[in-house]
């Protein structure tokens, strides 16, 4: 009998997640939890909210998967992999304890510091008068950032001390994020380029993923409101081996072991938001799970086996090699509803779909998609993942983008300038 393995969430990650994990030959079959319109063509899914702990180890105790992988973090911050844990069910991910590098900026600005991880200067203020005596000490522009998880809302670059106490004030009274914006963490800010840096730990050694870049604006040019990711591309060329060693053991090390020390065990993946600066790279951000859309694109270049991954993460015996990427590039374009990152409608008809998917090295991940009879309709902000996998970076961008112009649905809408910064290095 081969694994059943089970896949909490229901975006466009964890359609790449479900996609991959079948490519296993030990796995027999794959579930979703609640999944979406196109994770549904490959896996069961059950209709279950992932804030909804006690439905989800409800469902896993009934179904009993031999591994269950947890997509985002919410779930994550709740304590899903502790709930688990308790009931002897094997789940990758981190407790809820470990969760906290995510979970609460503070936390981990403070952690940093103990730690000696490098990351930006920054003051952790409670009320406005905090905030109005610490901002002597910066100088705009001025990075604002909310304490708790806010699905990338919660970070404002004020361009004068004026307009950092004003967003800062607002936080606090919960008037623009609630509960999550009870504390503030003020920032200095830093100019580079920015690169998603993750790696699997065992709670004690790190095995690192292909490195990659997301982008975070809905504009083409960086221009625009912040949204969950408009795309993101993994090659080889983005870290060369001296600078993943120097992250390795100025980062990634000393984290995990940081994280044991302060007997809050960290075991699955650990995503590490770099800027990096004339100084040196500086952690921005950590994520306590794989990233969206960054997933897409790397499980695009993984060779390996995604299992025998996870379970060497779980297992307690995870190595430098657990993961091989091909030297291909990687590239997902997320194709959004109208409106989006702002109100959108939803319901709208999807074509095209079948003629995107035939093309070579194309995968088209779903990510807010529902299906009836036999049709997809948008259900999402972010709709799709389109990706592809090309022996050369324009190669798979051009691979991705013929695929995206098959796909039609009204209001669609998507950046055309993915990896293109990679592409024209003079243009920077
Ligand atoms: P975070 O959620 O902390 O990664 O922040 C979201 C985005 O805000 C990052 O991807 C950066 O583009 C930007 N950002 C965050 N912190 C800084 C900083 N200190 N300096 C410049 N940009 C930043």
């Amino acid at each position: 009998m081969g694994m059943k393995v089970l896949v909490i969430g229901g975006g466009g990650r964890e359609h790449a997640l479900v996609w991959k994990l079948r490519q296993s030959p030990r796995v027999s079959q794959v579930l979703c939890a609640p999944g979406n319109g196109g994770i549904c063509e490959e896996a069961e899914c059950a209709p279950v909210d992932v804030r909804n702990l006690d439905a989800l180890v409800e469902l896993a105790i009934r179904l009993r998967p031999d591994l269950t992988v947890v997509g985002p973090e919410l779930p994550l911050t709740l304590g899903v992999a502790d709930e688990f844990a308790r009931r002897g069910l094997p789940v990758f991910g981190p407790t809820q304890a470990a969760a906290q590098l995510e979970s609460s900026k503070s936390f981990a600005k403070e952690f940093m510091q103990r730690h000696q991880v490098p990351t930006p200067h920054y003051a952790i203020c409670t009320s406005a008068d905090e905030v109005k005596h610490s901002l002597a000490h910066f100088h705009p522009p001025i990075v604002v950032k909310a304490d708790g998880l806010a699905a990338g809302k919660g970070v404002v670059i004020a361009p004068t001390k004026e307009e950092a106490a004003a967003v800062a004030g607002d936080m606090l009274s919960g008037k623009l994020l609630g509960e999550a914006g009870a504390k503030v963490v003020l920032e200095e800010f830093l100019e580079g380029e920015e690169l998603s840096f993750l790696v699997m730990s065992d709670g004690e050694r790190v095995a690192p993923l292909a490195a990659s870049q997301d982008h975070k604006r809905v504009g083409d040019g960086d221009t625009g409101a912040n949204t969950g990711g408009m795309g993101a591309y993994s090659t080889d060329s983005l870290l060369d081996p001296q600078m993943r060693e120097w992250l390795l053991t100025h980062v990634a090390r000393p984290v995990v072991a940081g994280m044991r020390a302060e007997d809050a065990e960290y075991r699955g993946i650990l995503y590490c938001g770099l800027m990096m600066t004339a100084r040196g790279p500086m952690v921005l951000e950590f994520n306590c799970r794989f990233g969206d859309p960054e997933t897409q694109a790397i499980l695009m270049r993984l060779d390996s086996d995604l299992v025998d991954a996870l379970e060497a993460a779980i297992e307690g015996r995870v190595s430098d090699g657990d993961f091989k990427w091909s030297a291909d590039a990687g590239v997902c374009v997320v194709v959004a509803a109208g409106g989006y990152p702002g109100a959108y409608e939803s319901g709208k008809q999807i074509s095209g779909l079948e003629e995107a998917a035939k093309l070579e090295g194309v995968k088209v991940f779903h990510a807010g998609t529902s299906r009836r009879d036999g049709a997809f309709y948008t259900a999402g902000g972010r709709v799709l993942g389109v990706s592809a996998r090309g022996a050369e970076l324009e190669a798979a961008v051009g691979r991705a983008y013929s695929a995206a112009e098959k796909i039609r649905f009204e209001g669609m809408h998507y950046r055309k300038d993915i990896a293109a910064r990679a592409l024209k290095p003079a243009a920077r």
